[in-house]
């Protein structure tokens, strides 16, 4: 079976699916590894270094023809979509629940779509496949530098013959992943560190990375199912704005985390949170994406300055800006996974298999993805995909 690793096309996307030193494990189950030429430039893996790991560097067009599983890390864009044909598979983060045309797309044509963020990720046997956590984990850090990086003072208290700073007063509000890497971050520069999460089990995590946990009285438990938080009544959200509004006043960096499973991101920082905030601070709204984000104006990709001056950064994609180390990581969940559904140097779908029910989206011409089919069976012939055009 040939093994192909695309170069990415997505704007800004700088990482790679696979690494050179993963390519000895796949060769050792039996595969071969094909890379398309560039692929690894982004992240500073040159060609030459994939040569040398034993993989065959080739064009699109021959990657296309040749490859039996297409490894990518987003959506293939329009020129692989067309290139593919009926019997072909192609794993990477394909978010079908957010672009269910996508799956259907593939279906019709007969490709095997495999994807990561359908991964059980409480299933410890799958832990070393978990691409959202290994990805969170990078996006957490970088938030923490980003966020230090445009900050005017300092993080740690600094002692020198021109005087004394105090050290920066960091707020993290959603404790997931990304979350408690960015306490652990922030921590680590010298900050004095808060955090607040709707879902209070996450206190013991933050005090371990010496953060403080910030509950309120206004918001109860709201954890929802396999893990995550659950949506908040309109009352709710309203109270836990208003309670988190003294929080954010009183904070240097704040660094906003908070997401629900196939929901728009909660909006946790209002304009007038925004507007008691003192000139010279900085949010960065991890949450920023297409369908909004944590923090009331934040833009994805950019930087906008408030009236008052409190700079806001709708820090999208911060994993890719970490390329080397995200396709590291990312390479040996994507192995690790690959690896899982191979038997004798050949791909084996079996959807009785626990990991491959959640990943596998479709199979022999049909969406078996249940979560997907059914947001597909909402969607009416003719209309638009629910989650976005298909490429
Ligand atoms: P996520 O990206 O879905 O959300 C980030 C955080 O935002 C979560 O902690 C969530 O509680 C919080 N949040 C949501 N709405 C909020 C609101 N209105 N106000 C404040 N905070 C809000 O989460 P994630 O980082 O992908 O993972 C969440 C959890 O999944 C983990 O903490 C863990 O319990 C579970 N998980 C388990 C494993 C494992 O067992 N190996 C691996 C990964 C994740």
């Amino acid at each position: 079976m040939k093994v192909a690793v695309i170069k990415e096309s997505a704007p800004g996307e700088r990482r790679v699916a696979l690494v050179p030193e993963m390519i000895a494990r796949l060769r050792a189950a039996g595969l071969e590894v094909l890379v398309e030429s560039g692929a690894g430039d982004g992240a500073w893996f040159a060609d030459s270094t994939y040569a040398e790991a034993g993989a065959t560097v080739v064009s699109r067009e021959e990657l296309l023809a040749g490859a039996d599983l297409i490894l990518t890390v987003g959506k293939p864009d329009g020129q692989i979509l067309g290139g593919l044909r009926s019997g072909q598979a192609i794993l990477g983060m394909l978010n079908p629940l957010a672009d269910p045309g996508l799956a259907a797309t593939l279906a019709s044509r007969g490709i095997t779509a495999i994807s990561l963020d359908g991964l059980p990720r409480t299933l410890s046997r799958a832990q070393g496949m978990d691409a959202l956590s290994s990805q969170a984990n990078v996006a957490g850090y970088k938030a923490a530098l980003v966020g230090a990086s445009a900050f005017g003072r300092f993080f740690p208290m600094l002692t020198t013959a021109a005087g004394t700073a105090r050290p920066a007063k960091v707020l993290i509000l959603g404790t997931g992943v990304a979350g408690l890497q960015a306490i652990g971050t922030a921590r680590r520069l010298g900050a004095v560190v808060s955090a607040y999460d709707v879902r209070p089990q996450t206190r013991t995590e933050v005090e371990s990375l010496g953060g403080t946990f910030i509950e309120l009285s206004s918001v109860g438990d709201a954890a929802g199912e396999g893990g995550y938080a659950r949506a908040l009544t309109d009352e709710e959200r309203q109270a836990q704005q208003a309670e988190l509004t003294g929080h954010i006043a009183r904070h240097d960096v704040i660094i906003t985390t908070a997401q629900v499973p196939g929901r728009k991101p909660p909006l946790l920082i209002t304009e007038d949170a925004l507007k008691a905030m003192t000139a010279g601070s900085v949010v960065v709204d991890m949450g920023s994406g297409p369908l909004g984000g944590n923090v009331a104006g934040s833009v994805p990709g950019e930087t906008v300055v408030t009236g008052n001056g409190v700079t806001i950064i709708g820090a999208a994609n911060l994993a890719t800006t970490v390329p080397a180390a995200s396709s590291a990581f990312l390479a040996r969940n994507i192995s690790a996974l690959v690896l899982h559904m191979v038997a004798e140097g050949a791909l084996v779908i079996d959807p009785s298999d626990e990991i491959q029910a959640g990943v596998v989206i479709t199979h022999d011409g049909a969406v078996i993805h249940p979560a997907t089919a059914a947001l597909l069976a909402k969607t009416q012939p003719g209309d638009d995909a629910p989650g976005g055009a298909t490429p």
